[in-house]
């Protein structure tokens, strides 16, 4: 099966409690292609970087099956910036700075040979992008899976309700679900969520796990992996959301009980992402961990 990722490739600036890094490799579509790479032999990438944005970062993301057929690099701009500080519980963070540089201005073209995939992947962009990516494709893909986030909500809210009227899952944080269906409560949330598009939702819920709701009524819920170390959360809901598309691709199953399974993957994919800066931990990861660990998921929740 064949799965496109579209969303930002970046460089980020972050610091936790733990320290702070300079401009690393960042953006949601990279997290998500490498956390996707256990699952997909090849996937393919739309997004755009500046002509700051350095070889060896394609060629990593190359190396993990990214076909970049679809990233523009625009020579004389730079990549989008994003700069971001964790409070001490790790949960909650700051947005420092984000420059949009090349997003500003981002006309996201899919090439031919994509235009036809069967799942999709809408990783934090801007909205008014996914929207133009939604418009180019041939066929409708058998699953849409949108990411997005509060700056969009702050920014770009009537762009973004178009968008969720064409996508089957949206994936958001609690915080982000209360502001967009302006309900307090989470269940209560995801019903009104569940009328905006999307027939399925999941809400993340950091190191408290994640919920995932159907538009039948039914409810599932993943908890994160209890870890001792966590060092930067930053890219744990992407690395998640392709977890989460890259074991449905894998398996073209999209019904619910799929999609359970789906989100343990999910899950332990965002487990590993956290133990290092950036992408470090993402980069080394083998399958053979993924599956090991997807193992501990069994453990932490199963009764005789
Ligand atoms: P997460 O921690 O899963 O929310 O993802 C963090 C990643 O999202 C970072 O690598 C950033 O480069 C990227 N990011 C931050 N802000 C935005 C934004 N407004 N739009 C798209 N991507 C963003």
């Amino acid at each position: 099966m064949s799965l496109l990722i579209v969303g930002t490739v970046a460089f980020d600036a972050l610091e936790t409690p733990f320290g702070k890094t300079d401009k690393i490799l960042g953006g949601a579509a990279t997290y998500i292609g490498l956390s996707a790479s256990h699952f997909v032999e090849k996937s393919h990438l739309v997004s755009v970087v500046g002509g700051d944005f350095p070889q060896e970062h394609m060629d990593l993301l190359a190396s993990k099956g990214v076909d970049l057929k679809g990233l523009q690099i625009k020579k004389d701009e730079k990549t989008f910036f994003w700069s971001g500080k964790y409070h001490l519980d790790m949960n909650s963070r700051d947005t420092v700075d984000t420059q949009l540089n090349v997003l500003a201005t981002f006309d996201p073209i899919v090439p031919k040979e994509f235009q036809h995939c069967q799942y999709l992947m809408l990783g934090n962009l801007v909205p008014a992008v996914q929207n133009r990516v939604l418009e180019q494709l041939l066929k409708r893909p058998k699953l849409i899976v949108l990411d997005t986030m509060n700056f969009w909500m702050d920014n770009a809210m009537p762009d973004l309700l178009e968008a969720l009227k064409g996508v089957d899952v949206l994936t958001i944080n609690d915080e982000e679900a209360r502001q967009l269906s302006g309900e307090l409560n989470l269940v209560k949330a995801a019903q009104k969520i569940l009328t905006m598009g999307p027939k399925t939702l999941i809400i993340k819920k950091g190191e408290h796990g994640a919920l995932l709701f159907g538009d039948n009524g039914q409810i599932f819920f993943a908890p994160a992996l209890p870890l001792a170390e966590v060092f930067d959360p930053t890219g744990a809901g992407d690395t998640f959301a392709g977890g989460f598309i890259g074991y449905l691709t894998k398996t073209d199953d999209i019904s619910f009980d799929n999609m359970k399974r789906a989100l343990l993957y999910a899950a332990t994919m965002a487990s590993f992402c956290v133990e290092k800066f950036g992408t470090e931990r993402l980069e080394t990861l083998t399958t053979a961990e993924v599956q090991a660990r997807r193992a501990e998921f069994t453990q932490l929740v199963q009764v005789q």
